[in-house]
């Protein structure tokens, strides 16, 4: 006879813990106890949990675990960028990053291993769909983050920026974020986590009527409808105006902002002219802007602009009055930047991730 597969309580929220171990006979407050250990305390086996009866340990261990997925890798870049490669249960791999001194402490999570999206300049998009993630295994990566770099007890921010589009995997991504808001757990606030989207327009109006709700980052790119589908590619279904107007509409907290990601690809989308459009495109939207220059790679048919290209693009949308940062490229040196997340080998690799490994 096939035993079934042991339940895994890193995927469950205090409520679903707290419906088994009621199934199981035992009082409500070892799901509390249980949640402390994996979420607070960063435990991976029922061993270390000490103020647990050492028989309800061991009677807890014949059927369930606490999934944790293994670092296989670990990269420290020349600016403290740490990149963590893990091995999931089926053996696929996942990347997410810890971003030091931003000047909070940043980690920045995957949410599918590889992308459907396809956008032209990202090495993720490269991969294709490998599969999506659980919403434990989103949960894990800031999980063994927080072990990994000591600050279980420290507070931090989340970005939803690894691989994957977090509105393609909308349900696992939102028990995520609750997973990681359990009060008796890492008790992360939404406020604390940005998800960004390249735009899927009707996940964006669900996302408005979530009870925890995430900042908003949307990766726009482009300031006419065809330059964005020529490189984004959902935008020819979810188009930049409609986009735009999901934003509008958005419901923001006081004082917040949408924060507009845009990569600058050389001669393509880096103009004064698509500065001034950009400016005007985002009049009335309580909006930032975040520029990326390129990050560079083997098969990304683009460049970097040049630094002056990027400070002009800056300066027209800070005297039109929009909010700008560039954003500071962080562990390059170690593939760790955005667009860069690519799983490289791996015993299951697909093709996607076959023909990534080639051309990284
Ligand atoms: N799928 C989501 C989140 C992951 S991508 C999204 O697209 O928003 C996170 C950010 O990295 C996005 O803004 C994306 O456009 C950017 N990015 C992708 N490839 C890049 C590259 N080669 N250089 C710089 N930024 C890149
Ligand atoms: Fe996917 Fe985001 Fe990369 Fe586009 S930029 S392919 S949406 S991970």
């Amino acid at each position: 006879m096939q035993r079934d597969a042991p339940t895994d309580l890193a995927e469950l929220t205090l409520a679903e813990l707290e419906t088994l171990v009621a199934d199981r006979g035992l009082p409500r407050f070892r799901a509390t106890q249980l949640l402390h250990w994996i979420w607070k305390r960063g435990a991976t086996d029922f061993a270390a949990m000490s103020n647990l009866p050492r028989d309800l340990r061991a009677s807890l261990a014949t059927d369930l675990r606490i999934g944790t997925p293994a670092v296989v890798r670990r990269d420290r870049s020349e600016d403290g960028t740490e990149k963590l490669v893990l091995r999931l249960a089926d053996d696929r791999q996942i990347e997410c990053v810890y971003i030091p001194d931003t000047p909070a402490q940043t980690f920045c999570v995957s949410t599918q291993v590889g992308c459907a999206m396809g956008c032209a300049f990202c090495l993720t998009g490269k991969m294709g769909l490998v599969r999506n993630l659980t919403a434990g295994e989103i949960a894990a990566q800031v999980r063994v983050l927080a072990v990994a770099t000591g600050l279980l007890d420290s507070p931090f921010n989340v970005v939803l920026m690894g691989m994957g589009e977090p509105l393609h995997n909308y349900d696992a991504t939102m028990k995520a974020l609750r997973l990681l808001n359990e009060p008796g757990g890492l008790a992360l606030p939404p406020k604390r986590v940005t998800l960004s989207t390249v735009g899927l327009v009707p996940m964006i109006e669900r996302l408005a009527d979530e009870p925890l709700m995430p900042n908003l980052a949307i990766s726009l790119h482009a300031t006419t409808e065809e330059q964005r589908a020529s490189i984004v590619p959902p935008s020819r279904k979810y188009g930049l105006h409609a986009v735009i107007e999901a934003c509008r509409r958005f419901p923001l907290a006081r004082r917040s902002r949408i924060t507009f990601e845009y990569v600058m690809l050389s001669g393509v989308n880096d103009t004064s002219a698509d500065a001034r459009r950009l400016a005007r495109l985002l009049a009335g939207v309580k909006a930032k802007v975040n520029l990326i220059p390129l990050n560079a790679a083997a098969g990304i048919p683009f460049e970097r602009p040049p630094d002056r290209t990027v400070d002009t693009f800056a300066r027209i949308l800070a005297e039109k009055g929009v909010t700008v940062s560039v954003r500071k490229s962080r562990g390059r040196d170690i593939r760790a930047a955005c667009g860069q997340l690519i799983v490289e080998g791996g015993r299951k690799a697909s093709a996607g991730q076959a023909l990534a490994a080639v051309l990284g």
